[in-house]
């Protein structure tokens, strides 16, 4: 079983990854990962990214989707497709190499993923990243320094960054709308994780 998992930065779509690793024994496929092992171990595809990324381009789809292949093909494991694909075209190309069952939309409500989003603080001397409810004085637990918001927290960088990313999963939501399920993350982690294998373990019931 392969699932495409879509979900904005702060929706808890990396728990929910987790979870399907362990519950389901699918294996995590990350673009940013397989782009990176490719160039480390000098394949012919990681070379080739490493030209694009050298000459200051980005990596065309049709690199990223052959490294996938090469991956999926010929191999019986389930994946989770987390971060990929962005768009339509990279959706059109995945249907190519491999059959997606189920596509896990995990969604907050956006007030609730602001206040997370905006709780959060760095410490700009260790990096240790912490929600403001577990430093209420402000300060680095670990080195003591004042903590900080990035900038990439403000709120306002934070609906800009929400609405980017919406305009893009509506159209993927769109292309897979006969697979595709919600999964409401803006309560507790309980009742989200029961709506996940409710969906899961009903797919694998037909499908496996
Ligand atoms: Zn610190």
């Amino acid at each position: 079983m392969n699932i495409v998992l879509l979900g904005a930065a702060g929706s808890g779509k990396g728990t929910i990854s987790d979870f399907l690793k362990s519950e389901y024994g699918l294996k995590h496929i990350s673009t940013g990962e397989i782009l990176r092992n490719n160039i480390k171990m000098k394949t012919p595809l990681g070379e080739l990214a490493a030209r694009y990324i050298n000459d200051g381009n980005l990596v065309p789809d049709e690199v990223v989707i052959n490294m996938i292949k090469e991956i999926v093909s010929g191999n019986n494991s389930g994946y989770i497709f987390d971060g990929f694909p962005r768009n339509l075209n990279q959706a059109q190309k995945l249907d190519e190499i491999c059959k997606v069952d189920l596509v896990l939309s995990v969604e907050v409500q956006r007030d609730i993923i602001l206040k997370r989003l905006s709780n959060r603080r760095i410490c700009p001397k260790c990096n240790l990243t912490i929600s403001i409810d577990d430093a209420p004085n402000g300060l680095c637990p670990k080195c003591n320094s004042q903590l900080i918001t990035r900038d990439d927290d403000k709120p306002e960088s934070i609906k800009k960054r929400l609405e980017i990313y919406e305009a893009g999963a509506n159209i993927l939501k769109d292309y897979y709308k006969n697979k595709l399920f919600v999964i409401d993350n803006s309560g507790d982690l309980k009742t989200t994780m029961n709506s996940v294998k409710n969906v899961v373990g009903g797919k694998k019931t037909y499908d496996m």
